[in-house]
């Protein structure tokens, strides 16, 4: 469909229905029901069906008239496009459209203490009893878990054979009395993610989401939109006096990205480097400014790199190898920029708060970038998986891919 025939069609439908008065839920059913909130999922759940490509153009006709779009965060950007791919009508209807709305708030409850990057290893185990599936085992590194609703969970579901053969895929509802939830106190002072302790907890066996055993592939889903490039995309509200909708907005979203204010400062804050040689009358030190051009540079890289495949997933393709070269350069510009702060600073550097540079906003940086190589998946994964998938090298010798999982050693014993 043309550019100008849908800018025409969804200006039209905002004019009629956009109304800031009405409750942020209120206005994103309207949304759902009307498709014009995920304007690619199909037409029988929420959307348009059109290609990426016009995403942009419908989110144009949005901020224009300052209309609110559907939820942000890990419910629209990991659990809904996994449901939509593998789950089952009845899942659909039960999850996407509160998930759309920000009614669910969801979280990510795949690693545990022994399988991070060996995520097939993990151990938390679901049986089946009756009609539900009883959940025991421990999370770890969850963000955002202590508000979540729901959580997307892996778990064994059979010990007898290899590790990525047993794992099912659910969704699991994370206020029940088997679930309990506990921050972690992170270096850098914040308190974002937390362990969660799985006491048989309790899923309907209708919440599978895929098929038992299969879960994953499924999980491979999650991580590709993980790995991609617009995860986190927070939206703006630059009128919140127009009407009630907006400010519900705009507070959900304060709210759900106060998990996340570190992580620009994890990304290195490239834009506080000039602003540092500049205060600290280091512009003419020929080492400083070669490590502040550095930095520039891999910036604009990085943001190529970035629009290569926001461009991939608009033009349909599914997400690709894209993703895990914006994860590595993401990671080696947040290298960069701690080496830069490090060397413009020095043992300044070591001081928090008001006294530190630019009140501490540097000290943070230097504790929080280390966390860009792990987050995700780490910078070694990343290379193994641009080795094995897309330049076709072979896989690591000496896998316990093979065995039955029952005899793998794990910290189980
Ligand atoms: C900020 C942040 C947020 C996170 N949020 C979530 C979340 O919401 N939900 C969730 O489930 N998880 C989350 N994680 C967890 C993250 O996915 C894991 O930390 C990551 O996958 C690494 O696992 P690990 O910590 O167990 O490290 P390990 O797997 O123990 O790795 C330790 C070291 O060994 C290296 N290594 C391991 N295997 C290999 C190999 N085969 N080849 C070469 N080197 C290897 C690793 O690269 C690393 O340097 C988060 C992590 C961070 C930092």
């Amino acid at each position: 469909m043309a550019n100008d025939s849908i800018r025409d069609e969804v200006r039209a439908w905002l004019e009629q229905h956009w109304d800031p008065t009405l409750g942020v839920v209120e206005w994103r059913n309207k949304l759902a029901d009307s498709g014009w909130g995920c304007v690619t999922w199909p037409v029988e759940w929420y959307g348009k069906g059109l290609a990426g490509s016009l995403e942009a153009v419908v989110r144009e006709q949005f901020d224009k008239v300052g209309a609110v779009g559907v939820a942000a965060g890990v419910g629209m950007s990991l659990a809904a496009p996994t449901i939509l791919g593998h789950g089952t009508d009845d899942v659909k209807s039960r999850f996407l459209k509160p998930t759309l709305t920000g009614e669910y708030k969801w979280c990510q409850l795949f690693s545990e203490p022994g399988s991070g990057s060996d995520l097939a290893g993990l151990t938390t185990k679901a049986e089946l009893d009756g009609d539900e599936w009883v959940i025991s085992g421990q999370k770890v590194w969850n963000s955002g878990a202590h508000k979540a609703a729901y959580g997307i969970l892996l778990a064994r579901t059979n010990w007898d054979v290899p590790k990525h053969k047993g794992i099912s895929y659910f969704a699991i509802d994370m206020r029940q009395p088997g679930i309990e939830v506990r921050p972690l106190r992170q270096a850098n002072g914040y308190s974002t993610f937390n362990e969660v302790f799985l006491d048989e907890a309790r899923v309907p066996a209708a919440n599978i989401i895929g098929d038992r055993d299969n879960g994953w592939a499924i999980a491979l889903t999650t991580l590709a939109h993980e790995r991609g490039a617009n995860t986190a995309r927070r939206p703006k509200f630059r009128n919140v006096a127009a009407g009630r909708c907006v400010a519900e907005a705009a507070q959900e979203s304060a709210e759900y990205f106060s998990t996340y204010s570190w992580y620009p400062q994890r990304a290195g804050r490239p834009d506080l480097v000039p602003v540092q040689v500049r205060e600290t009358g280091q512009s003419e030190d020929p080492v400083v400014r070669q490590q502040a051009m550095v930095v520039a540079t891999q910036e604009r890289l990085n943001r190529w790199t970035v629009q290569r495949s926001v461009a991939a997933r608009k033009a349909g393709r599914p997400p690709g190898p894209e993703g895990s070269l914006a994860k590595l350069n993401g990671s080696l510009l947040a290298r960069l920029c701690n080496a830069a702060h490090s060397e413009i600073v020095g043992a300044h550097g070591m001081l928090i708060g008001e006294e530190g540079p630019q009140n501490g906003m540097v000290n943070e940086v230097l504790i929080s970038t280390p966390a860009m190589s792990i987050a995700g998946g780490t910078d070694e994964i990343q290379h193994n998986i641009i080795g094995e998938r897309v330049l076709g090298l072979p896989k690591e010798p000496g896998s316990d891919a093979d065995q039955p999982f029952r005899q793998v050693r794990t910290n189980l014993g």
